[in-house]
């Protein structure tokens, strides 16, 4: 049996930790017991974790196939795959070998299923980091050029389209028209105020008489469009992870994101079924310079989001939620539908029982159920779930110190007395039957010693786990759809609505 240390080194990053420094890392963990045990050391450099076609790692797995590997030691889990699907599998094929598995950044215990649980929400962040990591470096190499090309579009309300040259490409750029920009601004800052809705602001528009100059009628829809478009703010780092966490593809590169220019969002919304991404969109930034603040512009986003107005991309998807909900009177999935248009011009989604509206066998919930609502709560139980966890590991961290404290009491008390055993030893005048019984104590105080100091070594690994669990619930406040949709479906079984629309989520842990 042998103990393999796995080491991979990207492609796509320049200056990531070295295989030698990782394999320290790695070797730091092993237990004293552990250091007299064979170890294989498995390199793959300048391989992707996109998949795992590497040499080393098939190498390793085939020993791990042949039961020859007792544990797997990397410095960081991401090293094994970035892909989920690969990842739960490599996993489980360890299981089937009984082979351990030990991440030196990440402490867990795999054999838990509060340890599975952790891995598998660390790996959702870990997958969708590979994406952007990717995207950063094509825009590095392949698109720092594409700063300040208009890809075209409807003229933008505010500003004229002039001919332009940028690396002897005839292009357009876009000039200011001083009177509309004086509008635009005005619509933003009214927007960005509290309880003011689109309906509000239109109705605040047409009372002081403010139409567009070019003679035509604001509506909810048109000031939709306007506040959403990213040609008019001034975008920086902020704005920048905004269209990133949305999945879009950005194009030019962050460091470009000083706060300055305005940026053009263009490409086509992918319609799968009822749930359109925005992941063949693509952000560039252009050369004009922006006129909202990234804050004030940023702000009106969140609003628009949550007023899930008619030509939002966002308010089209289904839920995240989707397949993990059950209509407790029939047992079928419920999905989501656009209702009508209220008052206020916004379509809300609700859950439909597919029993009653596909199957004609249900009356489902007497209640509508909207989507929004149920996300926003069980989003809140998913949080409490989650700082649940890290509270009762923190109280176990507290208790622990104080075992960690007694324990070295413990050790000091032993070590005292193997101090006067030998005392008593040397004075004894080395008398055979008192040394032999000297002897056995003496070993026996030994291996007290040293289970209390294995049992130090343990209470410190737990206490790396809490700080692990801290930066989940942390992710979790910041996490966008996809990664919602992966936390939901790792956690939740399902989420039972009752004929009264009262909700019951069944946790997976
Ligand atoms: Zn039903």
């Amino acid at each position: 049996m042998a103990i393999a240390l796995y080491a991979r080194k990207s492609v796509e990053r320049e200056n990531s930790i070295s295989c030698e420094t990782q394999i320290e890392y790695c070797k730091s963990v092993l237990k004293p017991d552990e250091r007299n045990e064979k170890i294989l050391t498995f390199i793959d450099n300048g391989f992707s974790g996109g998949n795992i076609n590497r040499d080393g790692f098939q190498k390793m797995m085939k020993l791990v196939k042949q039961g020859k590997v007792s544990k797997v030691i990397v410095y960081k889990l991401d090293r094994i795959s970035r892909s989920l699907s690969d990842f739960v599998n490599i996993l489980q094929e360890f299981k089937e070998h009984n082979v351990e598995f030990l991440s030196s950044q990440e402490s867990f215990d795999t054999s838990s299923p509060y340890g599975e649980l952790i891995v598998k929400i660390l790996m959702v962040f870990a997958e969708f980091e590979r994406t952007s990591t990717i995207n950063r470096v094509t825009q590095a190499y392949a698109h720092r050029s594409e700063m300040g090309f208009y890809m075209g579009g409807r003229q933008p309300y505010g500003f004229e389209l002039v001919p332009t040259v940028i690396h002897n490409i005839k292009t357009k750029k876009l000039n200011p028209i001083p009177s509309e920009i004086e509008q635009i601004r005005y619509i933003f800052e009214v927007y960005a105020q509290e309880n003011v809705s689109l309906r509000r602001l239109l109705d605040i528009l047409i009372a002081e008489n403010k139409k567009p100059l070019n003679g035509s009628d604001w509506s909810t829809a048109k000031l939709s469009t306007l506040l959403r478009n990213p040609i008019y703010v001034k975008a920086d780092s902020d704005v920048y992870d905004y269209f990133d966490r949305h999945g879009v593809q950005m194009i030019t590169d962050v460091s470009m994101f000083t706060g300055k220019y305005g940026a053009q969002l263009y490409g086509r919304t992918k319609h799968k079924s009822d749930d359109p991404d925005w992941s063949d969109m693509k952000l560039v930034l252009l050369t004009h310079n922006g006129i909202i603040d990234s804050d004030i512009w940023l702000k009106c986003q969140r609003k628009l989001e949550k007023n899930k107005q008619i030509g939002n991309s966002v308010s089209n998807r289904t839920s995240w939620l989707s397949g993990k909900i059950i209509c407790e009177k029939c047992g079928h999935t419920m999905t989501t539908i656009k209702g009508k248009i209220n008052k206020d011009g916004e379509i809300r989604r609700y859950f439909n029982c597919t029993g009653k509206s596909y199957k004609k066998i249900c009356t489902g919930p007497k209640v509508s159920i909207y989507a929004e609502d149920l996300e926003n709560m069980v989003y809140d139980c998913i949080a409490e779930k989650m700082s649940e966890l890290t509270e009762t590991k923190h109280t176990a961290k507290k208790s622990d110190a104080v075992e960690i404290n007694d324990l070295k009491l413990k050790i000091k008390a032993i070590e005292k007395a193997e101090k006067q055993l030998l005392d008593t030893m040397l004075t004894s005048g080395f008398n055979e039957d008192l040394l032999t019984i000297a002897n056995q104590k003496a070993t026996q105080l030994k291996r007290d010693r040293l289970a209390l100091h294995d049992r130090i070594e343990e209470l410190k690994s737990q206490s790396t786990e809490t700080e692990v669990v801290v930066n989940l619930a942390k992710s979790w406040k910041t996490a966008d759809y996809n990664r919602k949709k992966a936390v939901a479906m790792i956690l939740i079984d399902k989420i039972m609505i009752s004929e009264d629309g009262s909700t019951k989520i069944v946790w997976n842990i």
